[in-house]
C-alpha cells in the first residue's frame, strides 16, 4: 500500500568526507593516493540505493522525508558531553582522526547529528503510526560508537540515540535491535549491556571488526543479562547459515522478549562482494531476512519494524541489497532485477562446508537456549 513505508533521508548525509584514503589506509607513505573517492565508507554505496530507488519507481510509492538533526540533549541520553565537545572541536578545526578507524573532515559533527536525527524521525514516525515501518538511510552509521568514543567510521550511536528518544517522548518500553552488519555491533551491545529492556542481538562474522570484542560469552550484565546475544558465525557462511540463525536463534529470542518495536542495524557487508568482509549473502538473503522480522514484527509489535543503514562497502551492489529489503517492507516488487543474483546464488559454501556450518549454528542455538 502507498506511504506506509516510511524512508528518511538527506543529502547532506552524502557529504561526509573522511579525507583521502585508499580502502581503510590513509594515504601517504607506501600508499598511493587514489584516482577517485577511495576511502572505503564512500557516499556513493548510499546515494546508489537512493537512485536506484528513483529509476525503478519505489521511492514514489514511500513516504519520503528528511529530518531536524538530533538535539544536544537527545545526544547527551547516550553520550557523555566531554564525548561531543571533543568531537565538535575537531570537526569545527576541518577534522582529522577522531579515533584510529573514525577519520572525520570539516562539519562531520553537524553531518553525524543529522544521521542520527533521521533515525530519530524514522523511529518516531513508527512510534506515532505515521508509517506502518520506516527505513533511515543514515551516514556516517554509528553502531561501533561507545559512548565515550568513536570507532570504525561511526560518530555517533545512532540507533540508541533514537531509541531513547523514543523512550523519553512515548514511553516505549521492550525494544529488539538486530544486528546484521558483517561487523560485530559492539557499540550498541556496550551501551545496553546492562539493560533488561532493550534485547541487542549482533550476527556477524567471526574474529572480524573490531578484534577483541565479540562472544558468544556476553550475554549481558547485571539486569541485563540474557538480554545481549552474540552469534559469530564463520567466514565463507552463506544464505542458508543466515536464514538458519535467524529461524533457530533470533525469532526464537524475539518470542521469548516480545518487543514492542523492533529496531535493525541493517548493514549490507555481509553480501559476497564486499570488500572489507567474507560472507556470501546476496539480494535475497536481505530479502528473506528482511520478511522474517517483518512477520515478526507484525506478531508482536502491530508491524513496528525500523532500518536503520550500517555497513556496506561494494557501491556497485549494495543498492540491489537495499532494494530488495525495502520491496519487503513496503510490499511491492518493482521490475529491478538483480544482475549479480544468479552468480551469487551459484557462489554458496560448499557441500561439505555447509554441513559444518549447519552444525555450527545447531551448537550456537544450543548454547545460547
Ligand atoms: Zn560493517
Amino acid at each position: 500500500m502507498k506511504g506506509t513505508t516510511g524512508f528518511f533521508f538527506d543529502e547532506l548525509c552524502f557529504w561526509h568526507s573522511a579525507g583521502m584514503h585508499a580502502l581503510v589506509m590513509p594515504v601517504g607513505g607506501w600508499v598511493q593516493p587514489p584516482a577517485a573517492a577511495g576511502f572505503a565508507e564512500s557516499p556513493e554505496s548510499k546515494r546508489r540505493l537512493k537512485c536506484l530507488m528513483d529509476v525503478s519507481g519505489l521511492s514514489r510509492q514511500l513516504t519520503l522525508r528528511t529530518a531536524e538533526p538530533a538535539s544536544e540533549s537527545d545526544l547527551l541520553r547516550v553520550h557523555p558531553e566531554a564525548y561531543l565537545q571533543r568531537f565538535k572541536a575537531l570537526s569545527d578545526a576541518g577534522g582529522g582522526a577522531l579515533a584510529e578507524t573514525a577519520p572525520i573532515g570539516p562539519g562531520t559533527y553537524e553531518i553525524a547529528k543529522l544521521s542520527a536525527g533521521l533515525a530519530i524521525a524514522a523511529v518516531d514516525s513508527v512510534m506515532k503510526g505515521e508509517v506502518r515501518n520506516a527505513y533511515s538511510l543514515s551516514r556516517p552509521p554509528g553502531h561501533h560508537c561507545l559512548a565515550d568514543q568513536a570507532m570504525g567510521f561511526c560518530f555517533l550511536a545512532n540507533i540508541p540515540i533514537a531509541i531513547e528518544a523514543a523512550k523519553a517522548k512515548h514511553g516505549l518500553g521492550r525494544v529488539a535491535i538486530i544486528d546484521w552488519d558483517v561487523h560485530h555491533g559492539n557499540g550498541t551491545q556496550s551501551i545496553y549491556e546492562q539493560r533488561g529492556d532493550v534485547l541487542t542481538i549482533s550476527m556477524h562474522q567471526e574474529n572480524c571488526f573490531p578484534p577483541g570484542y565479540s562472544g558468544v560469552e556476553d550475554r549481558g550484565v547485571g539486569n541485563g543479562l540474557g538480554f545481549n546475544i552474540n552469534l559469530p558465525l564463520p567466514a565463507g557462511s552463506g544464505h542458508e547459515a543466515y536464514l538458519q540463525a535467524m529461524r533457530d536463534i533470533v525469532l526464537p529470542a524475539l518470542e521469548r522478549f516480545a518487543p514492542e518495536l523492533i529496531v535493525v542495524a541493517c548493514g549490507y557487508d555481509a553480501n559476497g562482494v564486499d570488500p572489507l568482509a567474507r560472507m556470501l549473502l546476496h539480494s535475497d538473503s536481505f530479502r528473506a531476512m528482511t520478511a522474517l522480522l517483518k512477520e515478526a514484527a507484525e506478531r508482536h509489535c502491530d508491524g513496528r519494524l525500523v532500518m536503520v543503514h550500517e555497513g556496506g562497502y561494494a557501491e556497485a551492489y549494495v543498492p540491489f541489497c537495499g532494494l530488495a529489503v525495502l520491496e519487503e517492507m513496503a510490499d511491492i516488487r518493482t521490475a529491478v532485477e538483480d544482475p549479480m543474483l544468479p552468480l551469487l546464488q551459484l557462489q554458496q559454501p560448499a557441500r561439505l562446508y555447509s554441513e559444518f556450518l549447519k552444525g555450527y549454528v545447531e551448537n550456537l542455538a544450543m548454547r545460547l537456549a
